[in-house]
């Protein structure tokens, strides 16, 4: 995995991670890009959303002291420090508890900006679910290029080239002919058979769970022959796609196959779980049960609509949190409680375990099931 994917999954993680509070805690999601005239519609965005997040907090007190730091923070690190070449921005920031967390994404965000007490992860957690890291190799007969591309940010991980190996130059034409052929057919095999293991190689390294391959036909077909089958598996190819292709231009053809794939994954996941759900087996949908197989470490991998919305309440000083009326106190420490978007508390408290999360886009059977469910390591009593 590239430095910057690692350095998004970790501020994910130690965001999920922090101990609740009732500061106020600024997060925002911005679209980077500029319009035809240069000018950067993310940034007036902000202005706009700070000013009004300020109103809304009203004049005094130590909460509207916490957020105009943050405020100002934000707008010095937007106007100087900030690399745009970037398309997208995430940043977290509670001055009061000492937090300023930002981070350039490579794709653009949904512009948001969010005064909470907790920050809002949904969107980060979204993103490293929806670009989850491929491999892509491409190869010709003498030259191969094995990429890595983890949130939109790709890298060159090995090249290999035939010459590498000691080939014997044998003269073509006359009674050499039939072995000149065998030596070359058995040289591309022998080559194909260096990248599949390089390949392997990387997708064990990096936690690879998709491969694209690509190239000439002669040489694809020998690498698909010389796949380990769990690598095989994992492999999906696209045509035409020339085997010399540019790095930029590689993630142009690549991404859009793959969404699809994400796509694809998300079908079969709610499926998945709607059966094994119905049969009562390792599977629950529904709010509560998700929320209780969290809390009990049942949880194998949350499955989240885009469509979930509710309203539920958490506790401001343990992780206890619920949906339904909020009750006047905690049930477990008697500590004060406040109202959240449960989506957010699902996509937080699921990140903070370390239980992945499948967001599925809205239009799927699992809308009319609650919009979110959770496959089981074990059965819940
Ligand atoms: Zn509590």
């Amino acid at each position: 995995m590239t430095t910057h994917a690692s350095l998004i999954h970790d501020t994910l993680q130690r965001l999920a991670s922090l101990p609740p509070g009732t500061e106020p805690f600024l997060s925002l999601y911005l679209d980077m890009r500029t319009d035809g005239g240069g000018t950067h519609p993310g940034l007036t965005y902000l202005r706009t959303a700070l000013v009004r997040q300020g109103r809304a907090l009203g004049q005094r007190g130590a909460a509207v002291e916490s957020f105009q730091s943050d405020a100002e923070r934000v707008q010095q690190y937007v106007d100087s420090v900030l690399d745009r070449s970037h398309q997208g921005l995430a940043l977290f920031a509670c001055h009061a508890r000492g937090i300023f967390e930002a981070v350039a994404l490579p794709l653009a965000p949904q512009n948001s900006v969010v005064v909470a007490q907790s920050p809002r992860l949904y969107q980060l957690a979204r993103l490293v679910d929806d670009y989850r890291p491929y491999c892509v190799a491409l190869l010709s007969r003498t030259r191969a290029r094995v990429f890595t591309v983890a949130l939109g940010d790709i890298t060159l991980n090995a090249e290999l080239h035939q010459s590498d190996r000691e080939v014997t130059k044998i003269q073509a034409g006359g009674w050499w002919k039939g072995t000149y052929q065998r030596r070359v057919e058995n040289t591309i095999a022998e080559f194909a058979e260096d990248v599949a293991a390089r390949l392997a190689q990387v997708c064990e390294a990096e936690h690879i769970s998709r491969v694209v391959v690509g190239g000439e036909v002669t040489a694809l077909a020998a690498l698909e022959r010389a796949l380990p089958a769990a690598i095989g598996k994992l492999a999906i190819s696209i045509d035409r796609m020339d085997a010399g292709l540019p790095e930029h231009a590689v993630l142009l053809r690549t991404m859009p196959a793959m969404a699809d794939v994400a796509r694809e994954g998300e079908a079969q996941a709610v499926a998945e779980l709607l059966d094994l759900a119905a049969h009562g087996e390792l599977a629950v949908v529904g709010v509560e049960p998700v929320i209780y197989a969290l809390q009990q470490g049942a949880a194998d991998e949350l499955v989240l609509s885009d469509s979930f919305s509710a309203k539920g309440w958490r506790c401001t000083n343990c992780l206890t949190y619920g949906s339904g009326g909020t009750p006047s106190t905690c049930p477990a420490c008697n500590a004060a409680v406040v109202q959240v978007d449960l989506n957010e508390s699902l996509a937080g408290n699921a990140t903070r375990l370390h239980v992945p999360i499948e967001f599925v886009r809205p239009g799927t059977q699992l809308d009319g099931s609650g919009g979110v469910g959770a496959f089981l390591r074990y059965p819940l009593p």
